[in-house]
């Protein structure tokens, strides 16, 4: 495994993507108090690359901005700067109504809560329908229902599950419909916002085993946001970890859980229990900051047991190490 290359067309490149949020008070409130305006910079120049068929991850304490950049990617969100391209083409240069229908059914997004997707008032046959039929993707009725017949075989449940309504299914199950409602557009490329995290462990990993098990039939393509390194581990071929808005490393998954470098990945791995080796789960240390007034320099250093008075004041860009892209001072330095 290499790291996506500019050569090899990756199907989706994201470059220095950000994101910022107003979060001031009203005009008159701040004209009257004084009071300063204040912006959130929820994804500040975020980078990396996806090669078709594989996952790229995202991991991150909560407020790290992964979901920030999904809701992005899947253009739920105007970005404040920088570009996101499918197959070397920049989605805000699209202007033509079939090109921007055409990518909506290629990208489609598997949310945390199956009922953010699912209409309660709907039997499951029509919620996975309504992208077949906003698509033109049947040429008749019968063709509609054998679409959603395979659909709901491929995810895992029965063709007569189509007549019931979500709230007749496990969480599990609902997870599966979304899945299949997600896939009934024929979409090449997957971003899953938490799609497990919602559910107990023993139904996560069935969830996970399907969203592995489509990917091999279906050729398609995961952005998987999560902040847990268990749920990661799972599904990854590459991984970047977020902190504060940006990207401190990124890395194949077998570097991240061999050769962790970045003090902040490191501390991640502490928090998860080694069950060969007995080691016990070992919280995060300090908080994250508050990120509308976050920490100069390298935004970690309140929490970094190597910082120095450079990372106080000189914010770390990403370097190549080994595999790996990290931003650190000490590493870069060979401190650690
Ligand atoms: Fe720690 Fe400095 Fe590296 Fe930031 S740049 S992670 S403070 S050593």
């Amino acid at each position: 495994m290499s790291e996506p290359a500019v050569s090899e067309a990756p199907l989706l490149e994201v470059r220095d993507l950000k994101m910022y949020f107003d979060v001031s008070k009203p005009l008159v409130t701040r004209l009257v108090n004084r009071m300063p305006r204040y912006v959130l910079k929820a994804v500040d120049g975020l980078s990396f690359a996806i090669r078709r068929g594989e996952t790229f991850s995202l991991v991150g304490e909560s407020g790290c901005g992964k979901s920030t950049v999904a809701r992005t990617v899947a253009g739920l969100n105007s970005a404040t700067g920088g570009e996101i391209l499918i197959e070397g083409k920049n989605l805000a240069g699209l202007k033509r109504k079939s090109s921007l229908s055409d990518i909506a059914r290629r990208m489609q997004m598997v949310f945390q809560s199956p009922y953010a997707s699912l209409d309660p008032r709907w039997r499951v046959r029509d919620v996975i329908a309504e992208p077949i039929r906003a698509y033109g993707l049947a040429a008749s009725k019968a063709e509609e229902r054998a679409q959603v017949a395979e659909l709901l075989i491929q995810v895992g449940l029965s063709p007569r599950d189509g007549e019931k309504f979500p709230h007749e299914f496990s969480g599990g199950q609902r997870q599966r419909i979304s899945i299949a409602r997600a896939l009934s557009s024929k979409p090449e490329f997957l971003i899953c916002d938490e799609p497990t995290s919602a559910l107990d462990v023993s139904v996560q990993a069935q969830i996970l085993n399907l969203m592995t098990k489509l990917q091999d039939e279906l050729g398609l393509t995961y952005l998987f946001i999560s902040h847990d390194l268990a749920v990661i581990d799972h599904v990854s071929d590459w991984i970047g970890v977020m902190y504060l808005g940006r990207i401190c490393e990124i890395t194949p998954k077998s570097e991240l859980f061999r050769n962790p470098r970045h003090p902040y990945t490191r501390m991640l791995l502490e928090t998860i229990p080694d069950l060969k080796g007995g080691r016990e789960r070992k919280p995060p240390e300090g908080e994250v900051p508050n990120p509308i007034s976050p920490p100069p320099g390298c935004a970690f250093h309140p929490r970094c047991a190597f910082a120095s008075e450079r990372c106080r004041r000189e914010r770390p860009e990403l370097a190549t190490f080994g595999p790996a892209r990290v931003a650190c001072h000490a590493v870069e330095e060979g401190r650690i």
